[in-house]
């Protein structure tokens, strides 16, 4: 055997101070590689396991975990884009990356890749532990990442609730604004500079209710914005009322004996009222959440990425849902790919819910035909 000085590569990284030890990591390692040592945070206890398969990394709410080295044979289905993302215009391709802010590193902590979208003066984040908004904030950052987008281009707009919070961990130039009014702001930044790139995050409540009005008005003017929405069912921050995303049925606060509306189906609300770009994924099929959400960033008009989401402490808890993992294994099981769900007849897809690319049209875009007044 020839003996080489060279160290092997370490198959993951894990930035300790930012895990809040939620376990999912260990629980959906398959090779049981990780572990949580005594004070609860995620430890690569046995590193020769590793297949560096990434699932932990897909699936970590805190961006404290990252797969290093991974060889060409490994790579993830979604690093090469599973949606055919190529298929739209990469209007967005050209752009430069900004390269990585000269913050000063903490000592002793591992520099992540992701890091470099991040404020990192306010991490850890303040979502409850496990909390699936990180993972939807993590296939944004993904997308972001593999798109090259410029930092200095790109604009962030959040509503109210948890879920905005995601807009003051992201280091772009960010908005938080009022409850509902993402959208409303975020039209104005576009209209103002249109050759920049304006995401929006919501929540269910605050998309689907307080902002509902101007989400299909958004909708209807094709404006060229993406607009992921947080569903996990339930206002959060506010005290787990019940949200026109609420599946029937399902308590809140505000619905003791169970909600007795029906949801809004998102994706069909705004196709129906002009968007051209629609799209839904779980959080446990992130690297499907990432490939949708780039599919919306390259498309020209008004996309809406649905993250069918999850809030352990106020909806679970009322709805008796279990830990973080499993609210995930929930979305694996009851999550469908949108081709074999329309295949269904209609009693067969009760319980199941399509993920995918829904819709994708073509109209007039907003922005172009007021510019063209403006000329
Ligand atoms: Fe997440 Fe729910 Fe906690 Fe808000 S209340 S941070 S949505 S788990």
């Amino acid at each position: 055997m020839v003996e080489t000085d060279v160290a092997p590569v370490k198959p993951v990284e894990i930035n300790q101070k930012w895990c809040k030890g939620c376990g999912i990591c260990v629980l959906f390692c398959r090779q049981e590689a990780l572990a949580l040592n005594e004070e609860g945070r995620a430890v690569l206890a046995h590193p020769e396991r590793c297949n560096r398969c990434a699932l932990c990394e897909d699936l970590c709410p805190d961006f404290a975990l990252e797969v290093l080295a991974r060889s060409p044979g490994q790579e993830r289905p979604g690093d090469s884009g599973s949606l055919k993302s190529a298929d739209l215009a990469p209007r967005l391709a050209d752009r430069p990356a900004k390269p990585a802010a000269a913050e000063p590193e903490p000592a002793g902590l591992p520099k992540l890749q992701l890091e470099r979208y991040l404020r990192r003066a306010k991490m850890p984040h303040l979502w409850c532990p496990g909390c699936g908004n990180g993972l939807v904030t993590h296939a944004l950052l993904k997308a972001v990442h593999q798109l090259a987008l410029d930092q200095n281009k790109t604009v962030v707009v959040a509503g109210i609730g948890c879920a905005g919070r995601a807009a003051g961990y992201l280091d772009f130039d960010t908005l938080h604004t009022t409850h509902g009014r993402a959208l409303a702001f975020a039209t104005g930044v576009k209209l103002a500079r249109p050759e920049l790139t304006v995401i929006v995050l919501m929540g269910d409540g605050d998309a689907a209710a307080i902002g509902g009005n101007h989400l299909i008005h958004a909708a209807r003017r094709n404006i060229d914005l993406t607009a992921v929405v947080f569903n996990n069912s339930i206002y959060g921050m506010t005290g787990g009322q019940y949200s026109p995303l609420t599946p029937t049925a399902r308590r809140g606060t505000t619905a003791p004996y169970g909600n007795i509306e029906r949801p809004f189906d998102l994706p069909a609300l705004v196709q129906g009222a002009g968007g051209t770009y629609v799209a839904r994924a779980t959080t446990y099929h992130s690297r499907l959440l990432t490939d949708l959400i780039k599919g919306g960033l390259q498309h020209r008009g008004f996309a809406l990425i649905e993250a069918v989401t999850y809030c352990p402490t106020a909806f679970g808890r009322q709805n008796k849902t279990g830990s973080p993992a499993d609210a995930l294994r929930w979305q694996r099981e009851h999550a469908m790919n949108v081709q074999a769900y329309r295949r269904l007849a209609h009693d067969e897809r009760r319980d199941r819910f399509p993920v995918g690319l829904l819709y994708c049209g073509e109209a007039p875009e907003y922005t172009e035909a007021s510019g063209a007044i403006a000329t």
